[in-house]
């Protein structure tokens, strides 16, 4: 059955998925949405051998239905490949009660690679398919981690460009240096004066801007996105909640049929959006646990039904959750008010003229699958240092966020049922923070000392991510006006 997509916004349907995956955005401003979620055939017990990359093609034939076997497949081998450090692309961890589930094994130890080690080559293929001439420039705003992964993954990719906008004091320094050391010509990386939802709303507004497109067009480009909004990052996304339900009772942690929970640490909402997804296709999750870190609206939002970006905005030790537009849960907005473009685009409007809007009770209502939770600085770096001295497991400050949450969540409702927690980082990623957590000793130590330490105390080899950017050269050193990001898309693309 083909599966086609929609606008949230009613502007666009009927649209093939790689149609959407080239455009990344609706040209409304929405979101690309599948006509509807496609349920898993058959026993999910059949599919318990399966490696990453059967099970892989098995959820994405679902979603991207005009994709040949042969070209599907083709994308997923060249993406789950050496690139990653372990041959289960997804390893899980047990450690004092829960799973972690570990989603930086990838090329730029995040989970970010997880969608973009394959993003590129579902959107070449995709130009392939629908014979686009142009180049692609894919425009991205990051939080830090999309960024590089996203640099890492079109690099180099022949009829490609990629730009790279980050809140120039808003990531780590290693999130920074993986940036800016990146190669290929292809590639600019442009720091911005502002923060994550600056950058982000300048990336939407050049997408919106009609102009613009025509001018690129007769310049033979065309934009399209890396970030979460585009269903070519989401469905990806989808395959490591069904591969870890699949490894769970394949180690026999349950049976089949058995719930599991999931905690996930939450930005702009793809990663536990991916989650629902896997869930509405029948996937047995019970409650999808939303983690936030002080900048915690949508904590707020689920408490409430109210959603209020009217805030300050915190910079904290999990930057990439350091968000107060989470562009996805539009998709979620959409399906809770009934498909319905026109209420949706209300609620968008609203957000976008005054910050804030509030559902309804009967959408409310739907949200019962959800759970909110927030974990303060302090409660974050006091969970990395007692999960490190219960067990000697060494989690990152995002996926500390989610273990804080999982603990209130556990005291208040008493719920035994197993639990995965999306471990989103390495906790190489985020060095000095996780040292600090566990001991203040170690701050004097100049960023790489603290790599090679936090070897030790973790027990972990360094990444190979981490051992590339010692030593390069920085080849990006861009710094503009969050009003200015347009003529630096410009002045790189020499037009
Ligand atoms: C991007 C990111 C998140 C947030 O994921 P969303 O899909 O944006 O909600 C959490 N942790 C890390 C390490 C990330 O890179």
């Amino acid at each position: 059955m083909a599966i086609l997509y929609s606008s949230t916004r009613g502007g666009e349907s009927g649209v093939t998925a790689s149609q959407a995956i080239l455009k990344g955005l609706a040209c409304d401003g929405g979101l690309f949405v599948p006509n509807e979620i496609p349920v898993i055939q058959g026993n999910l017990a059949d599919w318990k051998d399966y490696s990453y990359q059967q099970v892989a093609y098995e959820i994405m034939k679902l979603y991207f239905s005009d994709f040949t076997q042969e070209e599907l497949m083709n994308c997923i081998n060249n993406a789950y490949d050496e690139k990653f450090d372990t041959t289960e692309i997804v390893p899980m961890v047990e450690a004092d009660g829960v799973y972690y589930l570990e989603l930086f094994h990838g090329a730029t130890i995040a989970f970010k690679d997880m969608a973009l080690s394959i993003l590129p080559h579902l959107m070449t293929t995709s130009a392939k398919k629908n014979n686009i001439k142009n180049d692609i420039v894919i425009l991205t705003a990051t939080s830090g981690d999309t960024g590089k992964a996203a640099l890492a993954g079109f690099a180099k990719v022949e009829g490609t460009k990629i730009i790279v906008f980050y809140p120039k004091n808003g990531v780590s320094p290693i999130q920074e240096k993986q940036m800016v050391t990146q190669e290929g010509d292809n590639t600019h990386v442009v720091g911005i004066h502002g923060n994550f939802d600056d950058a982000q709303t300048g990336v939407k507004n050049i997408f919106n801007d009609k102009e613009l497109a025509a001018y690129l067009e007769e310049k033979g480009y065309q934009f399209s996105s890396a970030n979460s909004i585009n269903i070519g990052r989401l469905v990806p996304q989808i395959v490591y909640y069904v591969y870890a339900y699949l490894n769970l009772m394949k180690e026999e942690r349950i049976s089949l049929g058995d719930k599991i929970n999931v905690v996930v640490p939450t930005g702009n909402f793809g990663n536990i959006l991916a989650a629902y997804y896997a869930k509405n296709m029948g996937v047995p999750i019970e409650q999808l646990i939303c983690a936030s870190n002080d900048n915690k609206v949508l904590y707020d939002f689920f408490e409430t039904g109210c959603y209020d970006k009217n805030r300050e905005f915190m910079l904290t030790s999990s930057p990439s959750m350091d968000i107060l537009i989470s562009s996805n849960l539009e998709r979620l907005i959409y399906r809770i008010c009934g498909n319905d473009p026109v209420k949706n685009r209300e609620f968008m409007e609203s957000l976008k003229n005054t910050g804030v809007y509030s559902i309804t009770e009967d959408m409310k209502k739907q949200l019962e699958e959800y759970s909110g939770g927030f974990a303060s600085e302090k409660e974050t770096a006091k969970k990395i240092k007692a999960l490190y001295e219960k067990t000697g497991y060494v989690i990152d400050t995002h996926t500390a966020v989610a273990a804080v949450v999982y603990d209130k969540y556990l005291e208040k409702t008493g719920d035994k049922t197993p639990t995965v927690i999306a471990s989103t980082a390495s906790p190489f990623k985020f060095g000095r923070s996780v040292l600090n957590a566990i001991d203040s000793k170690y701050d004097s130590l100049d960023d790489m000392e603290q790599i090679e330490e936090l070897s030790k105390v973790a027990n972990v080899a360094i990444p190979n991510a981490i051992e590339e950017i010692k030593n390069a050269p920085i080849r990006h050193n861009f710094v503009c006006a969050k009003e200015e990001m347009v003529e630096e898309v410009k002045r790189f693309l020499q037009i």
